[in-house]
């Protein structure tokens, strides 16, 4: 009897168990009506942000980027990007229109997580440092010539409001970085001051966001590049409007006509966003609470996350893990999404990936292969819906840019050049983009829009942009 019990007792719990799953995937749905309605309401909010400051959840920040790097670029130039947990330190050595990029070299220092929550001083000196000691290490025709400043691109991966192109203030913090004390300041301003007390003597010539950077490498190898999104810790996208369509714009119109706007799409948000408890109560209990939403449902730094909170659910409230509940399941942020994407992808027969993630991070040393296939299932529904979201709002940009149809027979190439280490890394999750993208737009339309990974190309957009942003430049007559 005893047996029989225990066996009932089990069945009731993996009962329960799925019926919360379900109710997520359920919560979770993402079919094509709901994502044209997602696609159709970013197309307004571009309007909207692009209307008047402070017209929408968009910011679409006005990048002062009117030219997109033509080729012509030349000589050296350092970059520095800032974003995620890890930052870079780019020299390239730029060689014109024959020469091309004719040396690249970076490093990468990852960020200790203290400094992203406290001083700003202290970030910046760090920053100002690491860049101090690679300048340290230029070799043999790596220097800038005799007499000449040092000049530098900041892709700086937050929301600025610029003031020029090479400065502006830090809207908010996003992705784990919060120091109230930088919000409203300068960041060059914040860098330049820092560089001044290590003895760094270099000017930065260009503020970019990495969407702003990613856009302007893109296009530096391929003219259709119209648009960039980044998906990776965070996400966001930004592309070339005309600067007619922008009423808030009310300096000069630029001699190309046109402007990239940065959208800062982690803001948006829509009542036709498919967002469960889950979301809601991550969101309360993060950093930036009622920010970010969009990014918060697709982005690398939250999808491990909302998969770690259904399953301590389903932990506490059926028993998923047996009598206790995991401790280090409690943990927040301990489920990273590459552990979601390596027990999302384990193709072998028993799931020995998805055990042994259970077992080395949430030190859960037993779990069937029921069990595990429903872990399988759930990272599959929280990675689809981000990829499928995702997907709406590169249609929604297509949408603005009335690319969404062929006009009679043209065949007009639109590149997006994308970067981040989710699209990058998680396979499955790209792929999605991509399927749901030829889903929303059909065979036809879709056949010529281009996803083109960019691996890292925001570092050297910001060197491009620098360059033509150089204080040596000859002022142009016009
Ligand atoms: C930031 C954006 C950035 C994106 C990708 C977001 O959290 O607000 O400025 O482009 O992350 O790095
Ligand atoms: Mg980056």
């Amino acid at each position: 009897a005893l047996v029989v019990r225990h066996r009932m007792r089990c069945s009731g719990r993996w009962a329960r168990a799925m019926a919360i799953l379900r109710e997520f995937e359920e919560n979770c749905g993402t079919p094509i009506g709901k994502l044209g309605q997602v696609a159709d309401a970013m197309t307004v909010e571009m309007h909207a942000g692009l209307a008047s400051e402070g017209g929408s959840k968009l910011k679409m920040l006005i990048s002062y980027v009117d030219n997109l790097p033509s080729g012509e670029e030349n000589g050296l130039f350092y970059a520095l990007d800032l974003g995620g947990t890890n930052f870079r330190v780019i020299r390239v050595l730029l060689g014109g229109r024959e020469g091309g990029v004719v040396k690249q070299e970076f490093e990468e220092v990852s960020i200790p997580p203290h400094l992203m929550t406290g001083s700003s001083d202290a970030l910046f000196d760090y920053i100002a440092t690491a860049l101090a000691n690679f300048v340290a290490t230029e070799g043999e025709g790596l220097h800038p010539s005799p007499g000449k400043q040092r000049e530098l691109g900041f892709t700086f991966s937050f929301p600025v409001r610029q003031t020029s192109i090479a400065s502006g203030n830090l809207i908010k913090w996003t992705k784990g970085f919060s120091i109230d004390e930088t919000v409203g300041q300068d960041v060059v301003g914040e860098l330049t001051k820092a560089m001044e007390r290590i003895g760094l003597d270099m000017r930065v010539s260009a503020l970019v966001n990495d969407t702003i950077g990613t856009l302007a490498g893109g296009r530096y190898y391929n003219p259709d590049v119209i648009a960039a999104v980044i998906l990776g810790t965070g996400t966001n996208a930004a592309y070339v409007e005309r600067a007619q369509a922008i009423p808030k714009w009310h300096g000069l119109l630029p001699k190309s006509g046109e402007m990239v706007i940065n959208m800062e799409w982690g803001n948006f948000r829509s009542s036709h966003l498919p967002l469960t408890e889950y979301d809601q109560d991550l969101d309360v209990e993060s950093l930036n609470p009622g920010e970010q939403i969009f990014e918060k449902i697709i982005s690398g730094m939250y999808l491990g996350e909302i998969v770690r909170r259904v399953l301590l659910k389903m932990a506490e409230e059926a028993a998923f893990f047996g009598d206790t509940v995991p401790p280090k399941l409690k943990i927040p942020f301990i489920l990273r999404t590459p552990h979601m994407s390596a027990m999302h992808h384990d193709d072998s027969s028993d799931l020995r990936v998805v055990g042994s993630k259970l077992k080395d991070i949430l030190e859960i040393p037993h779990t069937s292969l029921k069990m595990r296939k429903a872990i399988v299932e759930l990272c599959d529904i929280v990675a689809t819906r981000g990829a499928r979201l995702s997907a709406a709002g590169i249609v929604g940009i297509i949408k603005k840019l009335g690319r969404d149809v062929v006009k009679d027979g043209e065949k007009q190439k639109s590149v997006i050049a994308m970067d981040g280490g989710l699209y990058e890394h998680y396979s499955k999750f790209s792929t999605c983009v991509q399927s749901t993208l030829k889903e929303l737009l059909g065979e036809e339309v879709s056949d010529n829009i281009v996803i083109e990974l960019s691996n890292d190309g925001s570092g050297i957009g910001a060197a491009l942009l620098a360059a033509s942003h150089s204080q040596y430049l000859e002022v142009e007559e016009s």
